[in-house]
C-alpha cells in the first residue's frame, strides 16, 4: 500500500526502530520503522519530523503491528525555512497543537487540509502567528471547542459584543456583561471570528499583527486549558523568539 502524508510523530522503539504517524488525507496511519534511526538507512533522510512523504507499506494481519514501512520517499522537506526557528518554531507548534487535541482518525481528516495548508503557508513565508492561530481555532472547532462567534452566547444578540467568555464558550454582549469574559476590542473581536470561520483554502488570505494576536493566543491558550487541561510548550517556545 502506497500514501502520502506528513510525518506528524515518531516514537523511538528500540535503539534503531520506531513507530511512525503519517497524517494523510484519510486521517493518520502510524507503521513500524526499522532502522529508521540508522544514518545509513535508506529511508532515514524521508523519515523526519513534518517531511511531506510517500511511504510503501506492508500489511500485516497477523503481526503486533498491522503496517511495516517497506520505503520512503521524500515529496517536500524543510529545506525552505531550515535555518529561520521563527518558523520552524511555528511549524512544532502546528504539531504539537495536533498531537495533544487530535484523538479521532475522523477529526484528523478534518484538520488535515488546515495542516496542509498551514504547513505550506510556513514554509512560503506566511505570517507564523497567524498560521499558529488559525490551525489552533479550526482543531478546536473540529474537535467539538468551538466558541459561539455568531452571537452572545448568553442572550444571542448580534449587538454591542465587549468580549469572549472562555467559561460559557463565545462571544459576549454588554447586556450579558456581569458574566465572567475576557475584554476584546471590535477589531480582536472580527480577527477571533476570522480565525474560527476561515476556510483550509484561504489560509493565506489575511495576516494580522502581533500586538492583536498576542492576546487572543493567549485568550485561546488560556480557554484550551480551563476546557481539557492542556498546555503546549512549542508555544512558550514560539513566543520566546517571535
Ligand atoms: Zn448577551
Amino acid at each position: 500500500m502506497d500514501v502520502q502524508g506528513y510525518i506528524i510523530r515518531i516514537t523511538p522503539y528500540s535503539e534503531a526502530d520506531g513507530i511512525v504517524t503519517l497524517l494523510t488525507s484519510d486521517g493518520n496511519i502510524s507503521f513500524y520503522g526499522r532502522s529508521i534511526f540508522k544514518i545509513a538507512s535508506k529511508n532515514a533522510v524521508a523519515i523526519q519530523p513534518y517531511h511531506f512523504v510517500e511511504v510503501s507499506l506492508i500489511e500485516s494481519k497477523t503481526g503486533k503491528n498491522r503496517y511495516t514501512l517497506k520505503r520512503a520517499e521524500l515529496l517536500s522537506g524543510l529545506e525552505p525555512i531550515i535555518k529561520d526557528i521563527t518558523a520552524m518554531s511555528a511549524l512544532f507548534t502546528l504539531g504539537e497543537i495536533f498531537n495533544k487535541l487530535i484523538i479521532e482518525k475522523e477529526d484528523a481528516r478534518a484538520v488535515y487540509p488546515y495542516f496542509d495548508k498551514g504547513v505550506q503557508a510556513i514554509k512560503s513565508g506566511f505570517d507564523p502567528l497567524t498560521s499558529i492561530l488559525i490551525f489552533f481555532a479550526a482543531t478546536l472547532r473540529i474537535i467539538g471547542y468551538g466558541i459561539e462567534i455568531s452571537s452572545c452566547v448568553n442572550c444571542g444578540s448580534k449587538k454591542d459584543i465587549i468580549g469572549v467568555s472562555a467559561l460559557e464558550g463565545g462571544l459576549i454582549c454588554k447586556n450579558c456583561r456581569a458574566l465572567e469574559y475576557t475584554i476584546y476590542d471590535s477589531l480582536s473581536i472580527n480577527i477571533i471570528r476570522y480565525i474560527f470561520m476561515v476556510p483550509a483554502e484561504k489560509y493565506t488570505h489575511t495576516s494580522f499583527k502581533k500586538e492583536v494576536l498576542l492576546p487572543i493566543l493567549s485568550g485561546l491558550r488560556a480557554y484550551t486549558y480551563d476546557i481539557i487541561g492542556t498546555r503546549f510548550k512549542t508555544i512558550d517556545d514560539f513566543l520566546k523568539i517571535l
